[in-house]
């Protein structure tokens, strides 16, 4: 259904005929109106045709999905489609396991999402692509038909602790070590599952390491913006206070100002808080991550590099996820 005024796209056609999309709910009228949406007489249904709703901030679209034809989308997405089957069968069983928890309305708030169980914004919930998209930019049918091969092997499978669903955070390359959720993120209570954990073998993938150069008068100019009262001199003075039990940067102080690890990369941008300082001048600081990502959960490299060394998809998960068990959606 197209609503008068809305101008169809090239874009909308092609997601009028993705075979993921059984039904197409609305398309949104100009100045990003509320979507109408259409009552799901499944919505939720256990058994083989789970189904869910979807919001595409990018289309400004809500769709109604079958569980496992979205997963393919969100495994595509999220990680690299020349991974390990036993990674990407783990990517899976993650991606399942947040969907559905989604459905059961864990993980925070939905507000954005206009009444959809879930988004394909990856810094919301998580990323999803068309297969159309997917052979454009990333891959071949070979590739695809792999990810669809780690979604239907997994069919059914969640991962759970205490007969409750996780939340299965992940991140791209942990640079040795996983992170406790504890240290970032302001929670109160430990989560059993996200604790740290050591992660070798992922010094060969392309995240593991970067340097950059900063002037010092660039970073002192951003602590600045958040920090107006800072007193900074005019050559570098700063310092790695303390660190978490992962190696990562618990403290950090720039001149008259500490931070904790995770502001402080957001501050700069920088791929991780596993760092080290080099000073190669007076007014020069060398900063370089290790991993990528915030470290917590499972890591997508290391999952490749325990596929490789002979780990099944449910050992990669359990190594990750510290106590959890990894089951049959329970009916
Ligand atoms: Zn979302």
């Amino acid at each position: 259904m197209v609503k008068k005024g809305y101008r169809l796209k090239a874009e909308d056609i092609v997601l009028l005929l993705l075979p993921l999309v059984f039904l197409l709910l609305f398309l949104t009228r100009p100045g990003n109106q509320e979507p109408v949406k259409q009552p799901s007489a499944d919505k939720g249904k256990r058994g083989p045709e789970i189904t869910l709703t979807v919001y595409n901030p990018n289309e400004s679209l809500i769709v109604e999905a079958k569980l496992e034809e979205y997963l393919v989308g969100v495994v595509a997405a999220e990680m690299p489609p020349y991974f390990d089957l036993e990674a990407l069968k783990a990517q899976a069983v993650a991606a399942r396991t947040y969907a559905l928890g989604r459905v059961k309305g864990y993980y925070g708030s939905t507000a954005s999402h206009f009444g959809a169980d879930i988004c394909t914004d990856p810094g919301h919930c998580q990323a999803w692509i068309s297969k159309e998209r997917f052979l454009e930019v990333y891959g071949g049918e070979d590739d695809w038909a792999r990810i669809e091969k780690a979604v239907n092997d997994t069919r059914n499978i969640v991962v759970t602790y205490g007969d409750v669903l996780i939340n299965p955070l992940f991140h791209s390359n942990s640079g040795g070590a996983t992170e406790d959720a504890r240290e970032v993120w302001a929670i109160s209570e430990s989560v059993p599952y996200l604790q740290s954990v050591f992660s070798p073998d992922e010094s060969s993938y392309p995240d593991y390491e970067k340097k950059q150069l900063y002037s010092w008068d660039e970073i002192a100019e951003k602590v600045k913006t958040k920090y107006p009262e800072a007193r900074l001199p005019s050559n570098v003075d700063m310092e790695i206070e303390s660190f978490t039990v992962s190696g990562r940067v618990d403290s950090i102080r720039i001149g008259s100002v500490s931070m904790s690890g995770t502001e402080f990369r957001e501050l700069l941008g920088l791929r991780s808080t596993m760092i080290s300082l080099n000073f190669p001048s007076a007014e020069s600081v060398e900063i370089t991550t290790y991993g990528y990502g915030h470290g917590v959960g499972m890591s997508q490299c290391g999952a490749d590099a325990l596929a490789r060394d002979g780990y099944g998809y449910e050992d990669i998960l359990k190594y990750y996820y510290s106590g959890v068990e990894v089951e049959e959606i329970a009916q």
